[in-house]
C-alpha cells in the first residue's frame, strides 16, 4: 500500500485544505444524534488546522440528486462539529467560486470552514472534470479522510485526488493500515466469519474469501442457504433455496483452494420468531422440524468456532451469526466475539470487522475496544471484503 499521509505534508501555514470528510450524520427534529463521523474526522481537521492551513471540509449529506435542497444544507451540521472540534466553524454556502473564495479570504490561518453539500451539484456524482477544477481552484491540497465514501468515483472523492497534492487523512490512514493487516499482508493463518441475512447480498464477499482465507466461518441466515445445498431439511428457516447451485460452487471453490468451512452443525430453533420462544430448542442441523427455523448457532457448535479461532492470526468478521437483535439468538454472536476480544486482548490474533449491523452486534457484545479495529465504513467496507479496488483509495496512492 503506498499512499501519501499527513507525514509527506510539507509547510501549509496560510494554505487552503480541501478536506474530505463523512457528515452524512444521522439526524432527528434538525439535531445530530450521534457524532461518530464527526469524531473520526477530528484529528486530521485539528492537525490541519495546528499546522497553520486553512481547513475547508467538503461532505455530502443525504441524497440531494444534483439540486439544492433547504432541508440536506451542511449548514446544520455546523454546530455540531464546532462542539466536538472546540473551535468556531464558518459556514460557506458555495463549494468553489468568487463566492467561497472570498470567504476562504476572511479566514486566517488556521480556522476551518465547512463548504456546502456536494451534492448539491450534479458534478459530484458524475465525476465532471470541469466541476472538480473548480473546486481545485479554490484549494492548494487535498485530503481523503473519508473512506466511507471511497467506494464512489465522485468529484470530491476521487476525480479532485487528481488535480491537487493529495493526502490520506489520520482516519483514512488507519483504516487502510488495518484493513491491509487483515487481507492485505495477513498474519496466517486467516479465518474471516461471515454472516447475515442473505447469501445473495454477500455473494462477492464469500466468492473473494475463499481465495484469501484459511478458514471460513459462515453463520447466520446464509449459513441456512449452505446446509439447504447440502440437503439438510432447514423447515421454515429464513433460506435462499434458488441459491443450492451457487452455495454448491463456492464450497467447491473453497475445497479447490484450502479454505476450511465452517457451518453450524449444532443450531438453536424456534416455531416462532419472538424473544425467548416458548418453541426454543438446540439441537443437531439434522434434526429441524418442518415447522421450526434457525435463529442462531447452538453453544457446542460455538465453542468448537472458538477453537478454530484459538489456531489463527487473523480474523475478518462480517455478518452477526444469529438474529442477534432478538434474545437469546444474540448469544452465539456475543460468545465468538468476546472469544475473538479476548484473543485480540491477549496479542495472539488481529481482529477487524465491519458492516452496519455487525457494528451494532459487537458493540451490545460490549467487544468493541478490544477488536484491533472496527469499520463503520457499511458499502466501502463490503467492497473491501469483495477484493475490489476502492476508486478513492487508488487515485490517493496514484
Ligand atoms: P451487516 O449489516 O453487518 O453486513 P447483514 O445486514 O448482512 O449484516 O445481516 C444482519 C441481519 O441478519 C440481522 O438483522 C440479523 O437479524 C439477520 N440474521 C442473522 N441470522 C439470522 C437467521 N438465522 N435468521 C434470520 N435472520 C438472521
Ligand atoms: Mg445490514
Amino acid at each position: 500500500m503506498n499512499f501519501r499521509g499527513l507525514d509527506d505534508l510539507g509547510d501549509v501555514h496560510g494554505k487552503v485544505a480541501l478536506v474530505r470528510v463523512d457528515l452524512n450524520l444521522p439526524m432527528r427534529d434538525g439535531d445530530v444524534t450521534d457524532t461518530t463521523r464527526i469524531r473520526a474526522a477530528a484529528p486530521t481537521i485539528l492537525e490541519l488546522s495546528e499546522k497553520g492551513a486553512k481547513v475547508l471540509l467538503l461532505a455530502h449529506f443525504g441524497r440531494p440528486g444534483g439540486e439544492r435542497s433547504s432541508t440536506l444544507s451542511l449548514s446544520m451540521v455546523v454546530g455540531a462539529v464546532e462542539a466536538v472540534i472546540g473551535k468556531e466553524v464558518m459556514f460557506i454556502p458555495e463549494i468553489s467560486g468568487d463566492v467561497a473564495k472570498q470567504a476562504i479570504g476572511i479566514l486566517r490561518a488556521g480556522d476551518v470552514g465547512i463548504l456546502e453539500n456536494t451534492r448539491f451539484w450534479k458534478g459530484e456524482e458524475a465525476n465532471d472534470p470541469e466541476f472538480a477544477a473548480a473546486i481545485a481552484d479554490i484549494g492548494d491540497l487535498y485530503v481523503n479522510d473519508a473512506f466511507s465514501a471511497a467506494h464512489r468515483a465522485h468529484a470530491t472523492t476521487e476525480g479532485l485526488a487528481k488535480l491537487l497534492p493529495a493526502y490520506a487523512g489520520r482516519s483514512m490512514q488507519a483504516e487502510l493500515e488495518a484493513l491491509d493487516k487483515a487481507l492485505g499482508q495477513p498474519e496466517k493463518p486467516v479465518a474471516a466469519v461471515v454472516g447475515g441475512a442473505k447469501v445473495s447480498s454477500k455473494l462477492d464477499v464469500l466468492h473473494h474469501l475463499v481465495g484469501q482465507v484459511d478458514h471460513l466461518i459462515i453463520g447466520g441466515g446464509m449459513a441456512n442457504t449452505f446446509l439447504a445445498a447440502k440437503g439438510v431439511n432447514v423447515g421454515k428457516s429464513l433460506c435462499e433455496h434458488d441459491l443450492a447451485d451457487t452455495a454448491n460452487k463456492i464450497l467447491a471453490a473453497a475445497d479447490a483452494s484450502d479454505c476450511t468451512v465452517h457451518l453450524p452443525y449444532d443450531v438453536m430453533v424456534a416455531k416462532e420468531f419472538a424473544a425467548n420462544p416458548a418453541s426454543l430448542r438446540s439441537c443437531n442441523v439434522h434434526e429441524v422440524k418442518a415447522d421450526e427455523m434457525i435463529l442462531d448457532v447452538a453453544p457446542a457448535a460455538v465453542e468448537a468456532l472458538a477453537d478454530v479461532l484459538k489456531t489463527c492470526r487473523t480474523l475478518v468478521w462480517n455478518g452477526p451469526l444469529g438474529a442477534f437483535e432478538t434474545e437469546p439468538f444474540d448469544a452465539a454472536t456475543v460468545a465468538l466475539a468476546r472469544t475473538a476480544a479476548a484473543l485480540t486482548r491477549e496479542g495472539s490474533l488481529v481482529c477487524v470487522a465491519g458492516g452496519g449491523d455487525t457494528v451494532a452486534a459487537l458493540n451490545h457484545a460490549g467487544v468493541a475496544d478490544d477488536f484491533t479495529y472496527i469499520s463503520t465504513a457499511g458499502g466501502a467496507f463490503l467492497e473491501w471484503m469483495e477484493g475490489k479496488e476502492l476508486p478513492g483509495v487508488a487515485a490517493l496512492s496514484g
